[in-house]
């Protein structure tokens, strides 16, 4: 082979790769993969969409000086959590939603949807026990079992916790206090899953709201959910502001101690 005719095939055989490398370039992802496919090569791996993570929300307000109320729902998420998320959403309003461990798991789309909203995604227990009665081996096991439910479907480890029916025990805020969650109660329940009457749902919320409290709600009924456009919008136009439960306290709540309501009278902004 003389000197000539090799230099032609070395520059006819880099010209064939760069001219491949260059089109693959210009080439489509999928067609990108084509061509490594064609070249014998594994195709280059796409890189996973990232999930979409909470928009960033404006300072919350100083509850202390502002009419903050929190809304709270319990016992989700179900179907009709849908429907609230979407009156929420309308008004621009956050809210916190303790929720049910095994509901979790049947529904880890509504969680991610929650979270994602910028709602506060609390605990109510895996299988809404009474804690307050429960053994520490079982109130371990409720716990545990629903913070890594919430974790896996949204990425977020609640930090408060609502025994259900409002039962609590030392033994309960020993080990809320080793878990690092708070316990909150709430100042209106207008007995919502007892009676499935929309009207009477407002009229009891819009009674007995003040500032600083908290409103016991269940979106599991959608009789609930049909009174709150009314709730937010009538409260708003008194002056309230809506606020998730962390927010209502500016964010300093002690893992293991109760919280009724936000006591700005006093000034101290803890109960
Ligand atoms: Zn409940």
């Amino acid at each position: 082979m003389d000197g000539p005719n090799v230099v032609r095939r070395v520059a006819a055989v880099v010209l064939a790769a760069a001219m491949c490398g260059w089109l693959s370039t210009l080439a489509p992802a999928g067609e990108r993969v084509r061509l490594a496919a064609a070249r014998g090569q594994a195709p280059a791996a796409e890189p996973e969409p990232e999930a979409p993570k909470p928009k960033p929300k404006p300072p919350p307000p100083d509850c202390t000086r502002v009419k903050c109320l929190a809304l709270t729902f319990d016992d989700g998420p179900t179907e009709s959590t849908g429907d609230l998320l979407d009156i929420l959403a309308s008004r621009n309003v956050k809210a916190t939603f303790f929720l049910v461990g095994q509901n979790v798991v049947e529904n880890p789309d509504l969680v991610r949807r929650e979270h994602q909203a910028g709602h506060e995604i609390a605990d109510h227990s895996y299988t809404h026990a009474d804690l307050g009665r429960a053994s520490k081996q079982e109130i371990v096991s409720e716990l545990t079992r629903t913070q890594d439910a919430i974790r896996q479907a949204s990425g977020v480890t609640p930090k408060l916790l609502r025994p259900p029916y409002g039962s609590t025990s030392k033994r309960l805020a020993k080990v809320t206090r080793r878990m690092g969650m708070a316990q909150i109660m709430w100042t209106v329940d207008p007995l919502d899953w007892r009676h499935r009457d929309t009207e009477a749902v407002e009229r009891r919320v819009l009674k007995n709201a003040k500032p600083g409290g908290i409103v016991l709600l269940h979106d599991i009924h959608p009789t609930t959910v049909r009174a709150v456009p009314k709730i937010i919008d009538r409260l708003a136009a008194e002056g309230y502001v809506f606020v998730t439960v962390s927010e209502l306290f500016g964010g300093k709540l002690t893992p293991g101690e109760e919280y009724t309501e936000l006591n700005s009278g006093e000034g101290q902004g803890l109960p």
